[in-house]
């Protein structure tokens, strides 16, 4: 009898070795243009599971990037073709998300950013450039054709505001599909999590300091600031979120950071209150549900215009 109680005790701590004795792994690579940063809670070391969060990310990288040669950057050069169902998928929550903010947020903002050389090079455009391209720059003019996507002449695509998101959750999927019970994929401050996680908010004007914490459990975050690209040209300052009824910086807000069910909304919604401002923000923010959210107005940081 004491044999078994014994043998007993022994599977009962083994079992709890097992569940106890797990470590965080971690690996991160470059893509779309921002530090990938892959974390796992595992017994081992999780190769498969890493390879194929980073095969999934690589592939939304792809379809989405609007240099090269991939799905979205033909498109852009003229090309009509069927779209992939995640091209699909990502054409549509931005879609829905530009009659949403009322045309704030914009996916067919490309010439607008091309005009501005993507943020590239610190250059800024002439008036006139500004509203040429900003008369190719309506979402309403996207059409599909049977899977096909039609664009007027000199129009474009810029999946920049919500393509992080969607590899992000994209990534998430996979992870929960190999049953993956805890881990954190953060695409440059787009973040998703399987189970509990603390996360910091980037302070909008010192680099290394985080102006808030929260637990954030099996959801997403998304922010959106006016630091992540940006240049400054005879003391002016400029950012890459651009509002699309003025062709310039949107400059009420430096930064906004949005929790929700889907990555890829959590991202887009995030752009389009940046771009919308405090008040429309908050209403876009209520009507859809939103509840987790930090919006900092360039008002409340008044120490410099750029951010350090
Ligand atoms: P980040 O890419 O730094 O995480 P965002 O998610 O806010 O920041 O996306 C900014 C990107 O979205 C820009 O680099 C550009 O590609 C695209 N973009 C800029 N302005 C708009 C807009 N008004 N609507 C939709 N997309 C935009
Ligand atoms: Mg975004």
């Amino acid at each position: 009898m004491r044999r078994y109680i014994y043998s007993g005790l022994f599977v009962a701590i083994l079992i709890l070795l097992y569940f106890v004795r797990t470590k965080e792994f971690e690996r991160s690579a470059f893509y779309m243009d921002t530090l990938w940063e892959v974390k796992i809670v595992s017994h081992v070391y999780p190769k498969r599971a890493f390879n194929r969060v980073f095969t999934v990310i690589a592939h939304i990288d792809s379809i989405a990037n609007v240099f090269g040669d991939g799905e979205l950057a033909k498109i852009n050069s003229g090309h009509r073709m069927k779209v992939s169902s995640e091209l699909k998928e990502m054409l549509e929550v931005g879609i829905k998300m530009g009659k949403l903010s009322g045309g704030a947020f914009d996916i067919t903002i490309y010439p607008l950013m091309k005009c501005w050389h993507f943020f590239r090079d610190r250059y800024v455009p002439t008036d006139s450039e500004i509203l040429a391209a900003l008369q190719r720059v309506d979402y309403r003019k996207i059409e599909f054709r049977h899977d096909t996507l039609v664009l007027p002449e000199g129009y474009g695509i810029d999946l920049g505001g919500l393509a992080k998101g969607y590899a992000v959750e994209s990534a998430i999927k996979v992870l929960k599909d190999m049953g993956v019970r805890r881990a954190l994929v953060n695409g440059g401050g787009e973040i998703g999590v399987i189970g509990s996680w603390k996360i910091g908010i980037r302070h909008p004007r010192q680099q290394d300091e985080i102006i808030d914490t929260f637990t954030l459990v099996d959801a997403y975050v998304a922010t959106s600031g006016d630091y992540e690209r940006y240049f400054v040209k005879d003391g002016k300052y400029y950012h890459h979120i651009l509002d699309p009824r003025t062709g310039l910086p949107a400059m009420e807000l430096v930064s906004v950071t949005v929790v929700d069910t889907s990555g890829v909304w959590a991202d887009a919604i995030a752009t389009a209150v940046f771009v919308l401002g405090k008040d429309k923000g908050k209403k876009l923010l209520q009507q859809l549900g939103i509840t987790r959210y930090w919006i900092y107005t360039r008002e409340e940081f008044q120490t410099s215009e750029a951010p350090k």
